[in-house]
């Protein structure tokens, strides 16, 4: 890795908890501003990057995030693309891996980093890991070889470890590492080197101008099976009007109730046009439609397989894919297709 001393890395805050303080009086956190954040780092200018920052207004708590917000990240970075080596986003953890996703579909051509980094406790408290997370954040966003990034892709850096943001989950609201990529290994680990999985990481085939695609259509659900769910509830839900997808979490590898309800009810909502997926409530492993009877009825109903997709991934997906004016038969291919590493095929 050669080291890019005049690396150019714009940050971008959006919340989360890496820059809230705590209220003296209700003790809740809330997000602040984040000119006094870069002050509780002045680490940041040992790295002799030229840094600058823009701050969403108002910062959020990601809970509150919205896929208007995904636009206007993807937005700024295409506004600012060329004058920066290199983009950090700071963002809370709890809805960090769906933009990740989000994102990760949005952008064309992208050629450069899009580093996404948080903390589990706040930047001004003393044992935070929002100064190590950040600081190397900020390194891998300015890497380069070759004279060209080393990680052009949308990324979560969280303790020590580098992951593709689209096959990112949050997996601990406790820990320091409260992330894991379950089906895709890391693509960079920092020890006391920053060592690169090169043969993972993603590089464009074709160099082009960066382009984005912000529309997605919310007309969608997931939708969690267990063991007892009450039939006119999942009905209904399935005949909600309007509906345009749904994810089904199934179990294990895909595998659902073989009930006659449930199956026509699927059936019924996939001859009305709603595209269904499947996707399991195991983070580790895929859905292989067919492989138990279990889930047989689904593929004959054209339930689609979110293979090892996350969650979080399977939804942005086809939240993004319904926002494109695709016909049902061209969003199916899409969805059952690699579009930015998301899902192994
Ligand atoms: N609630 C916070 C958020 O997602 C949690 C965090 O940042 O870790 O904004």
């Amino acid at each position: 890795m050669e080291t890019n001393e005049k690396a150019a890395i714009l940050i971008i805050y959006t919340g989360g908890t890496i820059g809230m303080r705590e209220d003296p009086v209700t003790k809740t956190l809330a997000p602040m501003k984040f000119g006094m954040l870069l002050d509780e780092i002045p680490e940041l200018n040992k790295l002799g990057y030229a840094i600058s920052s823009i701050t969403f207004n108002p910062p959020i708590d990601s809970s509150n995030m919205t896929p208007s917000i995904w636009a206007q990240l993807a937005r700024t970075i295409q506004k600012n693309y060329t004058k920066y080596d290199g983009f950090v986003i700071l963002h809370g953890t709890d809805t960090m891996a769906y933009t990740a996703s989000a994102l990760s579909y949005m952008f064309e051509n992208l050629d450069k980093p899009v580093i996404m980094t948080g903390s589990q406790l706040p930047i001004g408290v003393l044992r935070t890991d929002g100064k190590e997370n950040l600081i190397t954040a900020v390194q891998i966003a300015a890497a380069k070889k070759d004279g060209n990034s080393v990680v052009p892709e949308v990324c979560i850096y969280f303790d020590s470890q580098l992951f593709r943001g689209n096959r990112t989950t949050k997996k601990d609201s406790a820990q320091f590492s409260a992330f894991a990529s379950h089906n895709y290994p890391a693509l960079a680990k920092a020890g006391v080197d920053i060592v690169f999985n090169y043969e993972k990481i993603n590089y464009p085939k074709n160099k082009g101008v960066l382009k984005i695609n912000t529309s997605v259509d919310d007309r969608v659900m997931i939708l969690k099976i267990f063991p007892g769910l009450n039939r006119r509830y999942f009905e209904s839900i399935l005949q909600l009007p309007g509906l345009k997808g749904i994810v089904l979490e199934s179990y294990g590898s895909g595998n659902m109730p073989t009930y006659n309800w449930m199956i026509n009810a699927i059936k019924k909502a996939a001859k009305n046009g709603i595209i269904l997926m499947n996707v399991s409530q195991c983070p580790g492993g895929k859905v292989v439609m067919g492989h138990y009877e279990t889930s047989i009825e689904l593929q004959k109903a054209g339930v689609i397989s979110g293979g090892d997709s996350t969650v979080e991934a399977a939804i942005t997906k086809l939240m993004f894919l319904l926002g494109q004016n695709l016909t049902p038969e061209e969003t199916k291919y899409y969805l059952r297709n690699n579009l930015k590493g998301e899902i192994e095929i």
